[in-house]
């Protein structure tokens, strides 16, 4: 059984068939457990909605509260107040398993840095209070991200789509952070955790697998990614099953 830890499920189906064909796909595949992430306080809503729906009608469907750095617009501060609010209460839903994607991207121009800081601190603050595992989206940030990161005590939680120097995977392991591994592993050259500590992930319908490039991604393309780390830590697709598996169970509590 597999786990898909980050995906972006409930954003439609316009692309890739239904949610009912969505959800056959990935249990033709073995994954079983789907974690569908927020991006901002109107998506997260939607993933909220998304998974309940879906938990009623017997899916191992969860969702985390999220603010991507990338989405926080000019007017953000008028809204903050009671978007935290709203997130708090959200959290409550019996599918929230976390927070996240949350975190700081400085790859783009255009993207206030300060304001991107300020935003995560206030996460991060109801992470520690709430208890939730978060999952992280760094991207060329490190260096501002770490001071950051350590003035908190979080439940254990993952960088997603880690593609980072060898340098700050090895601080992210010191600091017991798991590495959210997808399809990027099968295209693109980057510096891998051990097996030990990663959790599978789609981030669909972004980062489609090789050999579906040019497709659009979905959470059955997690039984791809399980291919790839089989191949590349050289054991048998059951061992990368248990191990991710165990690992997402454990920091998401699913
Ligand atoms: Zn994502």
């Amino acid at each position: 059984m597999l786990v898909d830890t980050h995906t972006h499920i409930h954003e439609g189906f316009d692309r890739d068939g239904t949610p009912e064909e969505v959800f056959a796909h990935a249990h033709e595949n073995g994954v079983e457990k789907i974690i569908t992430i927020g991006t901002s306080p109107e998506d997260s809503e939607k993933a909220r909605q998304f998974a309940e729906e879906w938990a009623k009608k017997g899916e191992k469907i969860y969702w985390t509260w999220g603010y991507h750095p990338n989405m926080y617009e000019e007017k953000f501060r008028e809204t903050l107040t009671n978007d935290l609010n709203m997130a708090l209460k959200a959290l409550e839903s019996p599918q929230n398993v976390g927070i996240g994607e949350i975190g700081l991207d400085y790859h783009f121009d255009g993207f206030d840095r300060e304001r991107q800081r300020e935003l995560l601190l206030e996460l991060l603050q109801i992470a520690q209070d709430q208890k939730k595992p978060v999952s992280f989206h760094i991207r060329e940030a490190f260096d501002d991200f770490w001071p950051i990161f350590d003035n908190f005590h979080l439940p254990t939680s993952v960088l997603h789509s880690y593609s980072d120097s060898k340098k700050n995977l090895k601080i992210a392991l010191e600091k017991d952070l798991y590495i959210g591994v997808n399809g990027l592993a099968t295209f693109a050259d980057i510096v891998h955790a051990p097996l030990e500590r990663i959790v599978l992930e789609t981030d669909a319908p972004y980062l489609t697998p090789a050999p579906f490039r040019g497709k659009m991604n979905k959470p059955g393309y997690v039984r791809n990614i399980a291919e790839w780390a089989s191949e590349y830590y050289k054991v048998s697709i059951a061992e990368v099953e248990k191990i991710t598996t165990k690992n997402a169970e454990s920091i998401y509590k699913i």
